[in-house]
């Protein structure tokens, strides 16, 4: 089995990122984190992802508020740093706290700006198949692993198993882009063994520590797996069983260095993107 490692296709996203920011003048485009509270989670990803930036010769700040943050006053804030023409693309750490309107959050973010694809504009446009916009980094982070290793997707059976809006939904979406016949499985999926067996390409993206075994790998078949999760022995794992699945599956991302390393390259992809429009749109 062909361990597909996400530093490879990092390197490649980093390579057209720094050519396109040869054509790029003035200071390098800025993304602005927003995390409200000190959820661990959030604070590692948000090194992970300023780190990643940083390599790539862009600029990311965090914007920090405390965890009981008003609504009205959070809603304000994050007014300010959306209109601030400093800031190029923003990445807001989710799930919000319970007292702030996710919904409002999502409504008032400008498209142009919102490199994680939460903006109702966004996701019109992954579902409409229109380039033009942001798709949620990790959902595309899957694809272009994909490419990177020269998989082909159009035609193939895919399944998916988890449909959030971060990951399955979009992701069934941009599959379908591709031409994948898609099926996206859940908790209430009757058969999910036998439907991800079936599967050429298997995404997992569940969020439970490797439940899916060799058994639920069909022969030669592609295994992606999204999740990260952390066992009873506190380490980090996705949702593959990973040392299950060598016999069937003919490659797979390893957790860690798997797609999560890819999400953070394509956040920054995406960043270069909001500035190439930002200014041709001036
Ligand atoms: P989520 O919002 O909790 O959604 C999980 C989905 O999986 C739901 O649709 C759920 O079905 C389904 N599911 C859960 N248990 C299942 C089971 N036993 N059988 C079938 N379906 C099942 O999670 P998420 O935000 O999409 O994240 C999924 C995983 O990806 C997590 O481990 C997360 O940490 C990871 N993640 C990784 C990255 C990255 O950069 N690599 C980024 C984001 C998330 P129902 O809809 O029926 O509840």
């Amino acid at each position: 089995m062909v361990i597909l490692k996400g530093a490879e296709v990092s390197a490649k996203i980093k390579a057209q990122v720094e050519e396109k920011l040869k054509h790029i003048e003035g200071p390098a485009p800025k993304l602005a984190i927003v995390r409200v509270g000190e959820k661990p989670d959030d604070m590692s990803y948000e090194r992970g992802a300023k780190k990643k930036l940083e390599s790539f010769g862009l600029r990311a700040e965090s914007y920090v508020f405390p965890a009981d943050i008003e609504n009205g006053a959070f809603q304000k804030a994050f007014r300010q740093i959306n209109e601030d023409p400093e800031v190029t693309g923003i990445l807001l750490l989710r799930p919000l706290p319970g007292q702030i309107c996710e919904k409002d959050i999502e409504k008032q973010i400008d498209p142009k700006k919102d490199l994680d694809g939460i903006s109702p504009e966004n996701i019109a446009k992954v579902f409409a198949g229109d380039e033009t916009g942001f798709a949620p980094c990790t959902a595309e982070a899957v694809i272009q692993v994909l490419k990177a290793n020269a998989i082909p997707i159009s035609g193939k059976r895919v399944t998916i198993v988890g449909r959030s809006m971060v990951v399955g939904k979009p992701l069934s979406m941009l599959m379908l882009k591709e031409n994948a016949t898609v099926t996206v499985c859940h908790t209430k999926t009757v058969d999910l063994k036998e439907t991800c067996r079936n599967a050429e390409i298997l995404v997992a993206a569940a969020g439970k520590a490797r439940m899916l075994n060799g058994e639920y790998v069909g022969p030669e078949a592609v295994v992606i797996d999204v999740g990260i999760n952390v066992d009873e022995n506190g380490k980090l794992c996705g949702d593959v069983d990973f040392d299950s699945i060598q016999e069937q599956a003919s490659c797979a991302t390893p957790v860690p260095g798997g797609v999560g390393a890819v999400t953070t390259a394509v956040l920054a992809s995406h960043l270069v993107q909001a500035c190439e429009r930002n200014r041709w749109s001036v």
